[in-house]
């Protein structure tokens, strides 16, 4: 059994941060990620879909910092390298995967969406990169929690037998 004074539960972009957070507060703190890989939802791959340092985002791929303030200061605060969405020009764009790929004009907006250099992982590999890799359960899956008199208690399943 492993103890620890602070449990989180996935390592995509809510949890990572909170990690690191807790972890630079000196909290004594583990990550605990189902899948073999962090970032959640987020996820830079390759031609082959490989998740890799440098690709194509398949997941969340902008950010708008008016709207997501939260965003531009993590991007600020890990000097990570951003660049604004090229908006000129007609977009080919397979709304579902049932329709041909149409041509569209896309709608102005007054907010400029931002990308991050080298795909929205870069922003998983700072915020992982504050952790210490022993602080970091891949493979980790959660499948009880109870409360018990010295804390809580979570059960996983590390795919072992
Ligand atoms: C295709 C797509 C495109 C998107 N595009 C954008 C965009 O352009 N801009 C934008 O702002 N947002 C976008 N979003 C939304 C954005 O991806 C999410 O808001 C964000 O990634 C959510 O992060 P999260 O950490 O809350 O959750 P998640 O990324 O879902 O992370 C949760 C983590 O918890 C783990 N987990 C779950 N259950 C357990 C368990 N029992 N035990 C252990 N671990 C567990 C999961 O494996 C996962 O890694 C997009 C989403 C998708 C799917």
């Amino acid at each position: 059994m492993e103890t620890c004074k602070v449990a989180v539960l996935g390592g995509g972009l809510a949890g990572l941060y909170t990690a690191q957070a807790l972890h630079a507060s000196g909290i004594d703190v583990i990550l605990v990620e189902a899948r073999e890989r962090l970032g959640g939802r987020i996820l830079t791959a390759d031609e082959t879909g490989t998740p890799a340092g440098d690709g194509f985002d398949l997941g969340p791929s902008w950010y708008w910092p008016l709207m997501q303030p939260a965003m531009a200061t993590l991007v600020s605060e890990f000097g990570l390298a951003s660049f604004g969405q090229n908006s000129e020009g007609a977009v080919i764009f397979e709304r579902m995967s049932r329709e041909k790929p149409q041509r569209y004009l896309p709608a102005s907006t007054d907010q400029q969406s931002m990308r991050l250099a080298g795909g929205t992982a870069a922003a998983v590999r700072a915020l992982a990169g504050k952790l210490p890799a022993e602080r970091i359960r891949l493979g980790w899956k959660v499948t009880a929690m109870e409360l018990a008199e010295d804390g809580a208690r979570l059960t996983v399943d590390t795919g072992g037998d």
